[in-house]
């Protein structure tokens, strides 16, 4: 696991074993704010030892930025802390978070002392947070997944934008517009850093650029995709075969690699409900 801090009070951790999900810790007055925590037992564990005998505190408030597990699972280890998520995270952990956890464990040992733990405190559009010293806007932003949110820092202006910001952006498990608007409001603001779910910190001047990379991926996804379907292929796996990820503009070696199983994965999801919306030619 690798850790960064980003300011006085600000650390990020990024792990080594999957996919380089991150975390982020934020020290205030009456204890610190973690915003996820990583898949894997021992870096959560990692986190908590940093947190407690490094800095002396304690994990008081625990944020699920959404239910999908690389970032929920090591909520268990937290037991005092009060979790905060979006209405549907709380719903989503207890269906399909339950079921996924329970194939995770057939197959890792590693999870075995993992548990669902459901969110005590949920919101709908935006929740303002404070915590000793330190204020915390918490916002919707659905697309990668239909609960995910944000999470700005306001004294700082760091923001937490979990998988609504990867390398790579996916929404598989939601909706490739809605995703685009959620990048959109980020466009234009004032914040300092971008931490997002996977992979390294965004500084301020990277921002509008790398916001607007994100952009171009999406669109020029789905135009393509629409063309490959105008073009008479018939099935997503078809149509994956002609778009590869740079052909929308993203490398190959994104995430160590993991950018072409990702886009992939979008290729279909995208195709697949084009092609179930598509006339059908009789
Ligand atoms: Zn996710």
């Amino acid at each position: 696991m690798q850790r960064e801090r980003v300011t006085d009070t600000i650390h990020v951790f990024r792990s080594d074993l999957y996919v380089q999900v991150t975390a982020g810790l934020v020290m205030t007055e009456a204890g610190a704010v973690l915003i996820d925590t990583l898949l894997y037992p021992e870096e959560t564990a990692a986190i908590k030892r940093f947190v407690e005998q490094r800095l002396g505190s304690h994990v008081k408030y625990l944020i699920n930025t959404h239910h999908h597990a690389d970032h929920t699972l090591g909520t268990c280890f937290f037991p005092d802390a009060h979790v905060i998520s979006h209405r549907l995270c709380r719903e989503l952990l207890d269906t399909r978070g339950r079921d996924a956890i329970r194939s995770m464990q057939e197959s890792s040992n590693d999870l075995a002392d993992t548990q669902v733990v459901l969110p005590a405190t949920v919101f709908d559009d935006q929740m303002t947070l404070t915590v000793g010293d330190q204020t915390f806007e918490l916002t919707w932003s659905p697309g990668h997944s239909e609960d995910s949110i944000t999470c700005l820092v306001a004294d700082s202006q760091v923001l937490f934008a979990a998988d609504t910001v990867m390398p790579l952006p996916t929404f598989v498990d939601g909706n490739i517009d809605q995703l685009v608007g959620s990048i959109q409001r980020l466009q234009h603001q004032p914040y300092e850093t971008i931490i997002q779910g996977h992979g390294e910190v965004i500084l301020r001047g990277e921002l509008p650029g790398r916001l607007e990379e994100d952009l171009n991926y999406l669109s020029a996804l789905k135009t393509q995709v629409e063309r490959a379907i105008s073009n008479g292929k018939k099935s997503p796996h078809e149509i994956a075969d002609v778009i590869p990820v740079e052909a929308c503009g993203k490398e190959k070696i994104v995430l160590h690699g993991a950018a072409i199983q990702l886009h992939e994965s979008n290729v279909y999801a995208l195709a697949a409900s084009m092609l179930s919306n598509a006339p059908v030619n009789t």
